[in-house]
Parts: structure tokens; C-alpha cells; sequence
């Protein structure tokens, strides 16, 4: 439920209205435009029936939340959500870009490729330590080593570091290491994942799922923002259409989808959204022009050595190519660009 304060209502009425909707047990979260206050709340319908807010002479109306995901909605929070990462804003005005190996696959691979995007302009680091494979008989990851070697480089750069998380009882572990979780699309209804990375104290990627409507992402997001944590960015890496050019079909609608319907933000994965290196660069000029707030990129410094994506990755040459294109069409987007434009 919204509800909505009449213009004028002070500090004591939106108190008032607080206190009592706590007291009976609803999740509040406030939001103070310049020309009204609304005040979201989520709980048992029928406790705030009983509370009567319509009668109560500041409160302008009440109106219920329709979607099944409401702390996800728009309504719940009109105002976009930023995301802080040391002093970087994800879903402010700029744009970020996150890069790294598909991998991390050695020391010297991972320090080399960070070097290389930090260079270029990114302002985060991708690597994975624990890799969901088709295959189990393909590298399943260094794990905590790889780990290590991502907090290296974080600590050589200034880059920060997104790595995904695939499995409870790691999340502890990997949340020690990164600055943001990454639930990758193969575990984006893995629920109990979900409610785990809510506890961990840290912004959480939710990518879709490779077969996930809208509606389930949303519904998957809401998971972690019930669990406490708010600090979600959604991440679009293309689903399993009948076209098989491409590894999956990069459905960048959802870009402009999902900020009408949730205030989260959103960032495109063009590497997984296409798996040919020669579409990233593209796809990613397309997903900024869609309105997405930051792109995560794979980089490899030799793809075709790479253990794993190297079809999809791009050389740090042509990364560095990519991000000036990128620098040049963000005044265009009227967004500040994160990037050094080289
Ligand atoms: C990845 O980011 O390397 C990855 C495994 O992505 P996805 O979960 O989108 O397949
Ligand atoms: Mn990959």
C-alpha cells in the first residue's frame, strides 16, 4: 500500500503515521518528493484496514500496490535507487562499466587484464572465482585463490570487485572478498541463494535468469529487498530464443521496462547477450541508448587461450576502442561517463 499525505504534512504527521504503521508490524519506507510524501507499506492488508488512514485528517488517500513485487515497484519508490560502491554511484547519473576475464585463471591474467580495463576507463573489476559450467568437466573456478587474487588487484587499481556467488555456503566467504555479489542467471530463482546474499551486507547483481519473464525477475529481486537488502542492481545478459547465431537473444527492452516498473538499476551484460566478440562493442552503444546504467564487459588478454568465453571476449585493444566510442555518446545520453576517454 501507498499512502499518500496530504501537501503540507510535517515531520510529526509523517511520524505519527510511521509509528503506528510499525507498530502494527508493516515494513515502512518513506519517500519525501517536493510536492507529496508517500509513505509505502508492506504487511497484512487487513491490520491496515483496521487503522482506518483514509479518516486520518493529513492522509490524502490510500492506494493499494497491484504487482506482485512491491518493494521492486516504482510505486513503492518513485525516486531512482542508487547503489554505493565506494564512492561510485551505480544507477546515478553516470554510467559505469565493469570488466575482467570471464575466469580468473592465474595471477598474471587477472593483475594483467585489471591493469588494462583500469586503463581504459572501467571502474570495476569482473572475474569468476566459482563458475556455474554446463559441463562439470569444464574449470569450475580457483575459488578462494581467485579470490585472493581479485582483492590483489583491487588493491593495485582502485578497481572494485564483482564476483559471483553460487552456492550458500560460500556466500559468507565471497562476500568477504567483493564489493558486489553476482548471482549469475542459472541461480536467479534459486531462492534460498537469494535469501542468503540478503543477509551478507552487500549490493547484490541479479542477472535473468535465461529463461525468466520480467515478471519472475522482479519476483526474484524482491526476494533479497524482503530480506533486507536493498542495495540490488538488475543485470540483462540476453535469453534462449530459437536463434542459435547468437548464444542468447540480448533483450534490451527490458532495460527501459524495468525503470518504468522498478526503481532498482539496471545494467547490460552484451558478452553472454550475444557470445561474439564482434557484437559487444555494438550491443553495448545500444544498451546505453536503451538507458542502462553501467554495462559488465568480459576481457581476456588472450581470448583464444581463455578457459572459458573467449569467443565473447574482447582484447584489451579492442576494450580500449570500445570504451572511447562510449565516452563519445554519453554527452549525447546527457550521462557522465566513468571512463578515461583515452
Ligand atoms: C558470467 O558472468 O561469467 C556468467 C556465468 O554469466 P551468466 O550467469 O549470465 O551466464
Ligand atoms: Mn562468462
Amino acid at each position: 500500500m501507498i499512502i499518500v499525505l496530504k501537501h503540507g504534512s510535517g515531520e510529526a504527521e509523517i511520524q505519527q503515521v510511521v509509528g503506528r504503521l510499525e507498530e502494527e508490524g508493516f515494513r515502512v519506507h518513506l519517500s519525501q518528493g517536493v510536492e507529496k510524501t508517500l509513505i509505502g507499506a508492506i504487511g497484512d492488508r487487513s491490520r491496515l484496514k483496521a487503522l482506518d488512514l483514509e479518516a486520518w485528517p493529513f492522509v490524502d488517500k490510500v492506494v493499494p500496490i497491484l504487482s506482485p513485487y512491491k518493494l521492486v515497484s516504482r510505486e513503492f519508490h518513485p525516486a531512482d535507487s542508487v547503489v554505493r560502491v565506494g564512492g561510485h554511484e551505480i544507477g546515478g547519473a553516470a554510467i559505469h562499466v565493469m570488466a575482467g576475464p570471464c575466469a580468473v585463471e592465474s595471477r598474471a591474467q587477472l593483475l594483467e587484464t585489471a591493469e588494462a580495463v583500469k586503463a581504459a576507463g572501467a571502474t570495476f573489476l569482473r572475474g569468476g572465482a566459482f563458475k556455474p559450467r554446463t559441463s562439470p568437466y569444464s574449470f569450475q573456478g580457483l575459488e578462494e585463490e581467485g579470490l585472493r587474487y581479485l582483492a590483489e588487484a583491487r588493491e593495485r587499481t582502485g578497481l572494485h570487485v564483482i564476483t559471483e556467488v553460487v552456492d550458500v555456503r560460500d556466500v559468507p566467504l565471497v562476500a568477504a572478498y567483493a564489493d558486489i555479489l553476482q548471482i549469475g542467471a542459472r541461480n536467479m530463482q534459486n531462492f534460498l541463494l537469494l535469501k542468503e546474499v540478503a543477509k551478507a551486507g552487500k549490493p547484490v547483481m541479479l542477472k535473468r535468469g535465461p529463461a525468466a519473464t520480467l515478471e519472475e525477475w522482479l519476483m526474484a529481486a524482491e526476494y533479497i529487498l524482503d530480506g533486507g537488502n536493498y542495495q540490488v542492481i538488475f543485470c540483462e545478459r540476453g535469453i534462449r530464443t530459437f536463434e542459435t547465431y547468437t548464444r542468447n537473444t540480448l533483450d534490451l527492452s527490458m532495460v527501459p521496462a524495468l525503470h518504468a516498473l522498478s526503481h532498482l538499476p539496471v545494467i547490460v551484460d552484451p558478452s553472454h547477450g550475444t557470445g561474439r566478440w564482434q557484437l559487444v562493442a555494438p550491443m553495448a552503444k545500444a544498451a546505453l541508448a536503451a538507458g542502462a546504467d553501467g554495462l559488465i564487459v568480459e576481457v581476456h588478454p588472450h581470448p583464444d587461450k581463455a578457459v572459458s568465453d573467449g569467443k565473447q571476449s574482447l582484447t584489451p585493444e579492442n576494450f580500449a576502442v570500445m570504451m572511447r566510442d562510449l565516452a563519445r555518446l554519453a554527452p549525447a545520453l546527457e550521462r557522465p561517463f566513468q571512463g578515461a576517454a583515452g
